[in-house]
């Protein structure tokens, strides 16, 4: 089969088309022929070797959709010609086939394209968990959605949404403001405005927002504490660096900054996580954007575009 497969850390360009053999599955495990592959901003860092858990060679990717190819021993949920998507793998989602154990693998609902499949995991499982499990948002509070027109960003907005939450979410394009009203939020402002703090004051009648769901902390975390309401959360997804705060603001809340990482996610937590956005899925409160498509091959260009302004929803690549 064909996968990217990674021999050096570095730039996008280590990221290179090869013929590799083709997974086999053992006992508990799945073989899924990929339909299209998620691009997420974590599988750059992993490139650049910022983590040392990872050994080369290596194939990226722990989001996919597609069809299971065949079954190992033991697999019950699932049976070949089932479509999937895929909540991390084995061998690596950008390639052909993509090894799996069989708890990885999540019935892909009829009316989705392979490409929101692809779109699902690290998106929605991060916006729910940091809205649900992380903040306790409770229905009728008010939260900023600080980048909401990317992956994750559009996932919290329709997740919100569905939850009876009140939402402000920016995006620093007139396009990506655009998309982020069609999926929900009731309020769109620009992060690139140097005004715009005082607008979410003016919306929320001076009260400030009760839950920030915070995609860059570094640039944003300081200004944010002041947005607060009283006993309000920012939950810190995304961050590239540090930043400056002002304890006292967090005081004179009862505030808190919480963060969270998926991968700390038990096996339990992850399978409510499912079971709950299957139900989304179905409903069809939570419909996936995707933005761009591209080969597998241009993994590269997938890897520097994840990383540039203008978001629009997610990246996929095409085996
Ligand atoms: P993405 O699709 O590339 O979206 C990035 C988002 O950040 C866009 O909405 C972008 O808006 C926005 N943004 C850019 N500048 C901003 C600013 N100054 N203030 C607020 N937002 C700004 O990436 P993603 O997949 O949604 O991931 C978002 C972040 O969360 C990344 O840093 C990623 O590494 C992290 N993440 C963390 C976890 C975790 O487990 N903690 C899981 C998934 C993702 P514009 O492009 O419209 O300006």
């Amino acid at each position: 089969m064909k996968a990217i497969r990674v021999h050096q850390f570095g730039g996008p360009e280590v990221l290179v088309l090869e013929e590799v053999p083709t997974p086999k599955p053992g006992p508990g495990q799945v073989l899924v022929r990929v339909r299209a592959v998620g691009v997420n901003p974590v599988e750059t860092y992993q490139r650049s070797g910022s983590n040392p858990a990872i050994k080369l060679p290596w194939t990226p990717g722990m989001d996919a959709a597609g069809v299971i190819e065949s079954v190992g021993a033991g697999v019950a949920q699932v049976k070949p010609g089932d479509r999937v998507y895929t909540s991390d793998t084995i061998s690596g989602s950008y390639a052909e086939f993509a090894l799996c154990e069989e708890k990885q693998v999540h019935r892909l609902a009829g009316a989705l394209s392979f490409q929101q499949g692809a779109a699902i995991n690290i998106p929605y499982a991060t916006a729910y968990r940091a809205l649900h499990h992380r903040a306790r948002a409770q229905t009728g509070e008010v939260v900023l959605i600080h980048g909401a027109s990317g992956g994750v960003g559009i996932a919290a907005t329709q997740i919100a949404r569905a939850a009876g939450l009140t939402i402000i979410g920016t995006a620093g394009t007139d396009a990506g403001r655009k998309l982020v009203a069609e999926h929900g939020a009731h309020h769109v402002l620009d992060h690139r405005n140097p005004g715009y703090q005082d607008q979410i004051m003016t919306l929320t009648g001076g009260n400030g927002v009760n839950v920030i769901l915070e995609m860059l902390a570094n640039v944003n975390l300081g200004k944010d504490l002041p947005l607060l309401a009283k006993y309000g959360r920012v939950i810190v997804i995304g961050s590239r660096g540090n930043v400056e705060i002002t304890p006292r603001e967090l005081m004179k809340r009862d505030a808190d900054v919480r963060a969270m990482t998926l991968f700390n996610a038990s096996d339990e937590e992850l399978a409510a996580i499912h079971a709950a956005l299957a139900a989304g899925l179905d409903n069809g409160t939570l419909c996936p954007v995707v933005g761009r498509e591209m080969p597998l091959a241009d993994a590269a260009k997938a890897h520097a575009a994840v990383l540039e302004p203008g978001a629009y929803g997610k990246i996929v690549l095409r085996p």
